[in-house]
């Protein structure tokens, strides 16, 4: 295996007036292809602001941050959403599901920004939602649907277009015990059946890799 997200001393630091707020402080790692990586911290630690780093949703202070030969930290606002588009899948604690969509289209979404013709999106949009378990859910728009299906759809979505990685932020912060114990489940499962890298900031603490 090899490091497909490599780390090198990095920094965010904030300002507030005065006074400078040091989210992420030095921090290096790698985490190789294939691997299920749990970030779990005192909240304000840092562990949303190094996911969205990763992700490429921030830029670092000072540091170099590394996806497959990317130097994501290099990159500006336009390059920064086509590498989010094409290599990253997100998994949010609100879903963040378009509420005018069905689940079937909600998990196409990701698929039309690709170039995808409409016949293969809506292919791999049904074998992701009979992966999550929401074959009888497909024509349902987010509201028809319990907490736990929706995060099932944004799960489904997060790995329509193959992405390099899979970031999940508190993906069950809105959930209860036993959806909780499900929905871990059904990531690392589907993380692993796929061979997808994931990075899951969590509270949860009885996930194994
Ligand atoms: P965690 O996810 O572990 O709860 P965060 O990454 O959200 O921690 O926050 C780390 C620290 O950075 C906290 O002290 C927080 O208040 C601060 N912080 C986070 N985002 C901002 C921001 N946009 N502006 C200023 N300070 C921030």
């Amino acid at each position: 295996m090899s490091a497909l997200i490599t780390l090198n001393d990095v920094y965010k630091v904030y300002r507030m007036g005065q006074e400078k707020i040091f989210a992420v402080n030095g921090v290096s790692f790698e985490i190789e292809e294939g691997e299920i990586c749990c970030m779990k911290g005192p909240s304000g630690s840092g562990k949303s602001t190094l996911l969205h780093l990763m992700a490429g949703l921030d830029k670092p202070s000072k540091g170099t941050i590394t996806i497959g030969k990317t130097r994501i930290d290099t990159l500006n606002e336009n390059q920064l959403a086509l590498f989010r588009q094409r290599y990253v899948g997100f998994i949010f604690q609100s879903y963040y599901l378009i509420p005018t969509l069905t689940a079937l289209e909600n998990v196409a979404m990701p698929l039309t920004f690709c170039g995808i013709p409409k016949s293969k999106r809506i292919k791999k949009a049904i074998e992701l939602l009979e992966a999550v378990g929401l074959k009888d859910r497909m024509k349902h728009k987010p509201s028809e649907m319990s907490g736990g299906q929706q995060q099932r759809v944004s799960i489904a979505r997060a790995f329509a277009n193959n992405p390099k990685v899979i970031f999940a932020d508190e993906p069950t912060g809105n959930l209860d015990t036993a959806t909780t114990f499900e929905m871990m489940t059904l990531m690392t499962e589907m993380a692993k059946a796929w061979n997808q890298t994931m990075v899951i900031v969590t509270h949860y603490n009885e996930i194994s890799g």
